[in-house]
C-alpha cells in the first residue's frame, strides 16, 4: 500500500500521517524529518542540505531521490508506506514512478489537503515539534501538558527555524510554483482525492479513512 499526502506546509499532513500510521501499521516516510535529522546529526548529507532547509528552499531532487530510494528498500517498507512531503516537484514524481514500477508496486492513492492561507499561517506559527520523537503539537489546538516538553517522551519541544513567518511566506511561494502542479499530475492518473484541510483533524482523518474503505484499501492491512 503506497499513499502520498500532498498539500502546502501547514495543511496538517504530518498529523494525518501519524494517525494513518497507527491504523495501518505502515511507516511514514517524511523527507523533511529525514533531512532535519541529518542536519541535527551533522552528517555529510546534513551539511549539504542545511542551507536549503533552514531558508525554506527545496533541497535539490538528486539528494531527495537518494534518500527515498534507500528508505523504501528497507524491510519495514515491504507492506507499504506513507509519503509525507514527498514528492514535491514533477521531476521527483516522475522519478518515483520509475522507482515504484521497478519494485513492481503502484501508488494506491494521493490525498491532496487544500488549506487556506489564514489557516496555514495560524497552524505553522503555533506548531511545536519534539526534537526527540517528532510528535507534533499546536499551542492553540493540541498543546503539550507541560510547556516545551513532549507528552510522549519528555523531549524538548522546539519551533522549527522554517516555521518563522518570513520563511513561511517563501515556502508557500515555492509550494505554489513547484508542488501544486502535482495535483493535476495525479488527477490525470485518476488516483487523487481532495480533502478540505481547514477542518479539524478528526473530520479530515474520517474523510480520508472513508475514502480508503470505499477504495477497498483498508483490508490489505
Ligand atoms: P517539511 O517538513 O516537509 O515541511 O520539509 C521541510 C524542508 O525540507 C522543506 O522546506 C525543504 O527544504 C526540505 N524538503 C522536504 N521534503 C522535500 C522534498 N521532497 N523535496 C525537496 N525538499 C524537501
Amino acid at each position: 500500500m503506497i499513499i502520498i499526502l500532498l498539500g502546502p506546509p501547514g495543511a496538517g499532513k504530518g498529523t494525518i500521517a501519524q494517525e494513518l500510521n497507527k491504523k495501518m501499521e505502515i511507516p511514514i516516510i517524511a523527507t523533511g524529518d529525514i533531512l532535519r535529522n541529518a542536519i541535527k546529526e551533522e552528517t555529510d548529507l546534513g551539511k549539504k542540505v542545511k542551507k536549503y532547509v533552514n531558508s525554506g528552499k527545496l533541497v535539490p531532487d538528486n539528494y531527495v531521490m537518494k534518500i527515498v530510494e534507500n528508505r523504501i528498500r528497507k524491510e519495514d517498507c515491504q507492506r507499504g508506506f506513507i509519503f509525507d512531503g514527498f514528492p514535491r516537484t514533477i521531476h521527483q514524481a516522475d522519478d518515483l514512478d520509475l522507482l515504484i514500477k521497478h519494485l513492481n508496486k503502484n501508488i494506491n492513492q494521493v490525498f491532496y489537503f487544500e488549506a487556506s492561507y489564514k489557516v496555514i499561517v495560524e497552524r505553522l506559527s503555533a506548531r511545536r515539534v519534539c526534537l526527540q520523537c517528532g510528535t507534533i503539537y499546536n499551542l492553540n489546538y493540541n498543546p503539550p501538558d507541560i510547556i516545551d516538553k513532549c507528552n510522549q517522551c519528555g523531549g524538548e519541544l522546539i519551533q522549527r527555524d522554517d516555521d518563522k513567518e518570513e520563511t513561511i511566506r517563501r515556502r508557500l511561494e515555492i509550494y505554489h510554483k513547484e508542488t501544486l502542479p502535482l495535483v493535476d499530475y495525479y488527477q490525470k492518473k485518476n488516483i487523487l482525492t481532495k480533502i478540505d484541510a481547514d477542518q479539524d483533524v478528526e473530520v479530515r482523518f474520517k474523510k480520508l479513512w472513508d475514502r480508503l474503505i470505499e477504495l477497498g484499501l483498508t483490508e490489505s492491512k
